[in-house]
């Protein structure tokens, strides 16, 4: 099983009226890192440099991704893929660190789609990395020998996770599947982390319960502490008290 490094990439402050700032402001911003035997495998890059709305809306702490890979004794430009569980500003800002290098950008057809058109769905000069180094995916696929992207819509309709496996052991990156466990545990789709629309609604539901048959160790999430489903889940402060 290639190991998986939780990559702390930012802390955002959520603005009032963001349907999950109930639950806590202060919000941990995760990607993970495959270390897999062809290169490292990224998996979202958190939130970038230079959108002046997305300073002020969020505030964000941010770490350098390059630094972060560093202390973990990889360069930049060993890594091979960065997959994007989606196209959202805090999931693919630091993208551009590896724009005009050999890295494949992987996202959903509909994300890519979404990210071109509508100027209020990210930040564009982070979604879109040049066009010769962009690949896309179309519902589930195979990118790396026990590394299968799996469609998973719901918080998005291009939705993305990752799974890793070696053997009969799974492990699943299931980024923002779910905003928090507890989601995976009852197997609801929230009102923050999906829209109202019925078919997205349905479509995260299915996505959890077919995450869930796989019955992985564990599922590493984007805003929240893992899912083990064996274990405790995390309380709403667990992923805050790791990093301060
Ligand atoms: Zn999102």
């Amino acid at each position: 099983m290639p190991s998986i490094l939780r990559l702390d990439l930012a802390v955002v402050e959520l603005p009032d009226y963001h349907p999950a700032a109930h639950r806590g402001r202060t919000v941990p911003v995760y990607g993970y890192c495959i270390l897999h035997p062809d290169g490292p495998i990224l998996v979202d890059t958190g939130v970038g440099f230079g959108n002046d709305l997305v300073d002020e809306l969020y505030n964000p702490r941010r770490e350098i991704l390059g630094q972060l890979l560093q202390q973990a004794g990889i360069e930049v430009s060993e890594v091979v893929a960065v997959i994007s569980s989606h196209l959202h500003f805090d999931h693919c800002g630091q993208n551009p660190a590896l724009f005009n290098g050999p890295t494949v950008f992987l996202a959903q057809a509909t994300e890519y789609e979404t990210a071109s058109r509508d100027p209020d769905y990210t930040d564009a000069s982070w979604a879109l990395a040049p066009e010769h180094q962009r690949r896309v995916v179309s519902g589930d696929e195979e990118v790396a020998e026990s590394v299968t992207i799996l469609a998973t819509p719901g918080h998005t309709a291009g939705h993305q996770s990752v799974l890793v496996e070696a053997g009969a052991r799974r492990v699943v990156i299931g980024a923002q599947m779910v905003w928090h466990a507890d989601e995976l545990a009852d197997e609801v789709a929230s009102v923050e982390n999906v829209d109202p629309d019925p078919a997205l609604q349905k479509a995260a539901i299915d996505s959890i319960r077919r995450i869930k048959a796989l019955n992985p160790e564990i599922i590493h999430l984007s805003h929240c502490a893992a899912f083990d489903p064996g274990g405790a889940l995390p309380t709403a402060t667990d992923p805050m008290s790791e990093r301060e």
